[in-house]
């Protein structure tokens, strides 16, 4: 299975993603957690990327085509995989288009409001990527991954002006991705404003 994960900044695509790919025995394929990995390791990749992610901005559509198409090569990507921030432009999604095929995109649905209320309160851990948040995920010990270990970060791109920025570029550039998809019939609309187990309810019985 081919799956897409679409949706705005907040909308628990990250979480989500994890948990069901687990379950479906399928890579989650993260392209936000490429690049901070890429970038926390200074590859030039990552370098080039992350002046972009700190303001809360696209990384240039050449870049991620590459990335992706290299990425979705590999063995661990024949029975499947599920995309976690990527497409995020239409041409992203036209270049996908021609180097794989899709069975289901996925948009999570939640209001701004609350997207902006997650994103302000989420921690971060600068290991292990794994997220909390100050009043709905703590940990059990203040700024300490009960994962890892791991010291718990406040995002550059998590602080407030990149955050309505990020919500601004996924108005301009990503939102006519669901006209794109639900055009080819494959877009399924799941509210992801409520909670976790809930929405991962959903996800899967409709994948
Ligand atoms: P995310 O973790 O998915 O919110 O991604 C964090 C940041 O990585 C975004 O705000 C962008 O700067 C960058 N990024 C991730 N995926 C893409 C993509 N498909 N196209 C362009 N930039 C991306």
């Amino acid at each position: 299975m081919r799956i897409i994960l679409l949706g705005p900044p907040g909308a628990g695509k990250g979480t989500q993603s994890r948990t069901i790919t687990k379950k479906l025995g399928i890579p989650h394929i993260s392209t936000g957690d490429i690049l901070r990995q890429a970038s926390s390791q200074k590859t030039p990749l990552g370098l080039k990327a992350k002046n972009y992610m700190d303001r809360g901005h696209l990384v240039p559509d050449d870049l991620m085509i590459n990335l992706i198409k290299e990425r979705i090569k590999r063995e661990d990507c024949k029975k499947g995989f599920l995309l976690d921030g990527f497409p995020r432009t239409i041409p992203q999604a036209e270049a996908l288009e021609k180097i794989s095929h899709i069975d289901k995109v996925i948009k999570l649905r939640i209001e701004s409001e609350v997207a902006v209320e997650r994103l302000s309160g989420r921690r971060t851990c600068k290991d292990c990527g794994a997220m909390y948040h100050v009043i709905y995920i703590s940990p059990k010990r203040e700024g300490i991954c009960d994962k890892c270990g791991g010291e718990l970060i406040i995002r550059e791109d998590d602080r407030k002006e990149a955050i309505l920025e990020r919500l601004e570029v996924y108005r301009e550039e990503t939102r006519p991705l669901i006209k794109y998809y639900e055009k080819k019939g494959l877009l399924v609309i799941i509210d992801g404003g409520r909670a976790k187990q809930e929405v991962t309810g959903d996800l899967l019985a409709s994948i």
